[in-house]
């Protein structure tokens, strides 16, 4: 990874921009739980085990800059205990664990800030100026504290209109807004809405995105108007507004938005109220305050690629007290360097180098082309 930064570095100098330019980042925490239950309600952190994870934003190839492991278990610990002996966690010598056994797991603005020590450490130490965490924004104001440089927070996209969903079919819109007759229809009816009003959100940044090349001035500026179209669009009277300012919807008899998720013919009936709350949950994404938060459209999704290619290794729902960091780090290499690489380099760190020339390599070789040549199809838009 020390190599990985210094070349990042490098290609900085390289392109006329000073060495100790900024880059953008992304992270995001992977818990091991011995006790796994059902996805999705994670109410309480029982892990063990925690891996953040933080990729660089700046190559096409997002390469992984820092990782840190934090560990809690020690089977030596647990015996030496069993025994009576006075010991606690971290403090004793042949240790496995580094994290004492009461802080917090899910704890991301520390184990953020742990990754910016690691890469601090080096001599070729990169400068993070903006890190794109899922969620909360903890981890950036813990990764700025250790920095001491102010590290700004971006949105993961998913999970920034995810949440705009999760708000608006929670929103107390009043009784005569939705056009059924019993509480339960209208909570139904409410809940696909909110679908329906993130998926014309993202459509409409998305477009609008790629129309004006990630200008945010000029999509601040545009989106100040989508929110208006949009908001006369769901009354029904669809037409001029949408044909003018809107980029999802193009207003005409033939051509408009059409919601996969709600009935035919949908209608809200608005009153004030109402259309301020709307209003409210359509700047939840569009707003121009919200709207700078997801300005570069970046995602975590390198880093929750990463987290699922950890399973190669390291299965979430094992906990190996000892062997944990390696696997993590045998996964990040292998991901850095490539799969082929990246055997060859570890054979020749245990003094048993692949000869030169012979068929290993030569295969090897190929299978690293293969997955260059299907990473690049993927990457290109056409
Ligand atoms: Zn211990
Ligand atoms: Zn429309």
């Amino acid at each position: 990874m020390r190599g990985i930064r210094q070349k990042i570095q490098e290609n900085t100098t390289k392109c006329g921009l000073p060495a100790n330019s900024t880059i953008r980042a992304e992270g995001d925490a992977r818990y091991n739980n011995s006790t796994f239950s059902a996805v999705g309600k994670t109410s309480f952190q029982a892990a063990t085990q925690v891996t953040y994870t933080m990729c660089e934003n700046v190559t096409s190839k997002i390469k992984v800059i820092a990782v840190f492991c934090g560990n809690k278990l020690c089977k030596k610990g647990e015996v030496l205990r069993r025994r009576g002996a006075n010991v606690t966690c971290p403090d004793h010598p042949d240790c496995t664990a580094n994290v004492a056994a009461d802080t917090n797991i899910g704890n991301e603005k520390r184990w953020a800030g742990e990754c910016i020590r690691e890469i601090q450490r080096d001599p070729h130490s990169l400068t993070v100026s903006h890190l794109t965490t899922d969620g909360d924004s903890a981890a950036a104001t813990g990764a700025s504290e250790i920095q001491g440089q102010p590290i700004e927070n971006l949105k993961d996209l998913r999970h920034f209109f995810e949440s705009q969903r999760k708000q608006t079919s929670k929103a107390p819109f009043s009784a005569s807004m939705f056009p059924d007759r019993t509480k339960t229809d209208r909570e139904s009816v409410q809940k696909r809405f909110a679908q329906d009003l993130k998926m014309r959100c993202r459509s409409e940044y998305e477009n609008a995105y790629d129309h004006y090349g990630g200008d945010i001035r000029k999509l601040t500026r545009a989106m100040s108007y989508v929110v208006d179209s949009i908001l006369t669009c769901y009354r029904g009277e669809c037409g001029r507004p949408c044909q003018k300012h809107s980029f999802a919807c193009k207003g005409l008899k033939k051509s408009h938005w059409k919601s996969s998720v709600l009935p035919k013919n949908f209608k809200l009936n608005v009153n004030d109220n109402d259309e301020h709350l709307l209003r409210d949950c359509v700047n939840l994404t569009l707003g121009p305050k919200n709207l700078c938060r997801i300005r570069f459209h970046t995602s975590t999704q390198k880093c929750e690629s990463v987290n699922r290619a950890y399973l190669r290794s390291n299965s979430k729902c094992i906990t190996s007290s000892r062997n944990f960091e390696p696997k993590i780090h045998r996964v990040v290499h292998s991901l850095n360097e490539g799969y082929g690489n990246s055997t060859l380099k570890l054979c020749e760190a245990v003094g048993a180098p692949v000869v030169k020339g012979g068929k290993v390599v030569h295969l090897l070789k190929q299978q690293e082309k293969r997955q260059a040549y299907f990473r690049q199809r993927q990457q290109s838009k056409l």
